[in-house]
């Protein structure tokens, strides 16, 4: 999909009141879970890979994006191939270069000022390629340290964030509002509602909300009350893979290896996940014509 029909994608769950899912698979073999729900609940979805996961599964961007186009074209589904968490600017226009639809440049490590001239020279490559661009502002922790290796976390300001979205002319924008990565050690973790609403009135970027394994539903409807139109899943969807597999992490060449018989069946599980949360959880299901 090309960025405007991305942005049309994600305008719609604004106006219609739910949020697109960005999942992760993890591997190559559960791209096929994500494509699968999509199609089955008729909602929209992204397909989404880290760097931290590039990494993780050894696989690089362009073994992920095959893989992607290879499946995509078995389902009459509206997806998006999305980078996730991205650092280093050369990574995401390898993604780019690979046929990634949309790419997250995060600089939120880094100094306000620099964040926002890297994230604007990310759109400025980006842009004209047709590559929707996400990044972040504020910095959502890791419940679990896995994804960011830090557990801190630094609340969005809304003044802040209008002033970095119209600078950048980011797509997206992914707002620390109180979730984190990974899997969450309370129950119910607190959201600053009302600071989202404040960034909401002021940003006409999409707001993503990141961290969204774990959460209770009414969380995520509230948030998307609140002007949340994509929400990312990545955590929920690998426990399910190792539960069926009764694998750990192990690099991706591994994963397909897997008897087929296992794959079909850890396949088949994540896609009952994936179509659960864009039920009770996004309510993006049954909204594609
Ligand atoms: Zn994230």
């Amino acid at each position: 999909m090309k960025r405007p029909e991305i942005l049309a994608m994600l305008r719609q769950a604004r106006e219609g009141g739910y949020a697109v899912g960005s999942f992760s698979p993890r591997n190559t073999v559960l791209i096929r879970s994500v494509l699968s729900a999509a199609e089955a609940e008729r909602s929209p979805a992204m397909v989404q890979i880290s760097a931290n996961e590039l990494g993780w599964f050894s696989l690089d961007a362009e073994d992920f994006a095959r893989a992607y186009f290879a499946a995509v074209k078995d389902y009459r589904a509206q997806t998006v191939l999305h980078l996730d968490h991205t650092k280093d600017p050369e990574t995401v226009y390898r993604a780019i270069a690979a046929g990634f639809e949309s790419v997250m440049f995060d600089g939120s490590r880094l100094p306000y000022e620099e964040n926002l001239r890297i994230t604007r020279e990310v759109v400025a490559y980006a842009h004209p390629r047709g590559v929707c661009v996400e990044a972040e502002l504020g910095s959502i922790g890791g419940a679990d340290k896995l994804e960011t290796g830090s557990d801190e976390t630094l609340y969005t300001d809304p003044l802040q964030a209008q002033e970095f979205a119209e600078a950048t002319g980011c797509d997206l924008l992914a707002v620390s509002v109180g979730t984190a990565h990974g899997v969450y050690p309370v129950k119910n973790p607190r959201i600053d509602f009302e600071r989202l609403a404040a960034i909401r009135s002021r940003v006409s970027a999409a707001l993503v909300l990141h961290g969204g394994s774990g959460l209770p539903p009414e969380t995520i409807h509230r948030a998307v009350r609140e002007g949340v139109s994509k929400v990312n899943i990545a955590t929920d969807l690998e426990l399910v893979f190792q539960q069926v597999t009764g694998t750990g992490r192990q690099p991706n060449a591994l994963t397909e290896q897997l008897p087929q018989s296992v794959k079909d069946q850890a396949i088949a599980q994540v896609q009952a996940l994936c179509q659960d949360r864009m039920r009770h959880y996004l309510l993006s299901c049954d909204r594609l014509a």
